[in-house]
């Protein structure tokens, strides 16, 4: 490649991938678990020994990320959770992190309960209350600071730059749960952000059907190489038709993100006022709460994710979800299908979320029928 060229093409060509023997513009998938040593006992294929640590079919969509991301490495993990976990696994006992209030709801019940085991001193903070991380930082003390914007599913944006600068002067470091904005809205990295988390099953993969997680660093350090470690000995990775399956998946997401991303606008703007709704929650309204700060650090649209605050109660919530016939009723987010969900049915009585919360992942369908499916579904 003589020219340089931009992020999209880059990954909409796989990194321009060729391969050097059979000229195929795909890679192969590699399906052994370990690989041969000559008559001398030195490994055929250079470093590689066994796949747990060493898997080829990791190399490309590693490299994606790590493009994707502007990061220096990039690991991919058997799942957004198993990823996150290798992070909060490579802190000491005694370590004090702090995370906000509202988040990934399955990421927060784990972080709770392994705090307690491993001793980690967990302190939360109000993402809604722009001083209140301020308050919950101590310098000299806090080891890591965990957000995740925009905060599923009430959609708060954290403003990443500002996060960084606290963390940093804390001496701890920061680690973003992108997962919503993915690369194409915005890079925490050139924001400052130590770690970028991602569950790949979502909108990198794109298609609901793999399941994996990643990381990205911004540079080595002595917890990132904490991370690999502790990726190669307990094998936190997906197989490899699923590593393959991803960097295929991971070539239309400019497409994708950016379809769902003004579709999801089309439809908040749509719906924000209707008398059926309390309120509509999306960052790129500008009645938000964080929209000037998701001005600031997403370009290019505010995410696929929005959830309707339904006139009435959980029985109303439902009553509508029950009415949709192109949104189909399942978890998840981030797929090329429109998925409906009430988040307080899922989360149970110890949930924060509003009951009248009605979560939305905007697919690759037509707007035009999504919003007719929500307004014969509100009627
Ligand atoms: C789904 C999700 C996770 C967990 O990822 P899995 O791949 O399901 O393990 C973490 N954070 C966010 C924001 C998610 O949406």
């Amino acid at each position: 490649m003589g020219r340089k060229t931009t992020r999209q093409t880059d990954i909409a060509q796989g990194l321009h991938y060729i391969d050097p023997e059979t000229g195929s513009v795909i890679p192969p998938v590699v399906a052994s678990t370990t690989f041969a040593r000559d008559e001398q006992y030195q490994l055929v294929g250079g470093h590689r020994s066994y796949s747990r640590d060493h898997n080829p079919t990791f190399d490309l969509a590693e490299q994606m990320l790590s493009r994707l991301e502007g990061g220096h490495e990039a690991l991919l993990f058997s799942s957004g959770m198993a990823a996150a976990a290798a992070v909060f696994q490579s802190l000491k006992p005694g370590d004090h992190v702090v995370y906000p209030k509202v988040m990934y709801w399955g990421l927060r019940g784990w972080l709770l309960e392994f705090a307690e085991r491993w001793g980690l001193n967990l302190t939360p903070f109000d993402a809604t209350d722009p001083d209140d991380l301020h308050r919950r930082v101590q310098p000299g003390v806090t080891r890591l600071v965990w957000i995740e914007t925009p905060c599923n599913p009430t959609w708060d944006v954290i403003d990443i730059e500002g996060a960084a600068e606290l963390a940093h002067d804390a001496g701890a470091v920061l680690a973003v749960d992108s997962t919503v904005a993915t690369p194409v809205l915005t890079r925490p990295i050139e924001l400052g952000a130590d770690i970028v988390m991602h569950s790949a099953t979502k909108y990198l993969n794109g298609h609901g059907d793999v399941l994996a997680g990643a990381l990205v660093a911004k540079e080595d350090s002595e917890l990132w190489r904490d991370v690999k470690t502790h990726r190669a000995e307990t094998g936190a990775i997906p197989g490899s038709m699923d590593a393959w399956l991803l960097q295929r998946g991971m070539r239309t997401l400019f497409l994708r993100v950016s379809h769902a991303s003004s579709s999801a606008l089309a439809i908040a703007r749509h719906f924000e006022g209707s008398p059926a709704l309390a309120s509509v929650a999306y960052p790129g309204l500008e009645s938000h709460a964080g929209h000037e700060v998701a001005k600031r650090q997403m370009h290019g649209g505010f995410s696929g994710m929005l959830s309707f605050l339904v006139n009435g109660d959980e029985h109303d919530a439902l009553r509508f979800v029950s009415r949709c016939q192109v949104f189909i009723r399942a978890t998840s987010l981030g797929g090329v299908e429109s998925l409906i969900e009430h988040r307080y049915s899922i989360e149970g009585p110890d949930s924060p979320i509003p009951k009248n919360l009605v979560r939305l992942s905007v697919g690759a369908e037509h707007v035009d029928d999504l919003i007719a499916d929500l307004e014969q579904a509100l009627r």
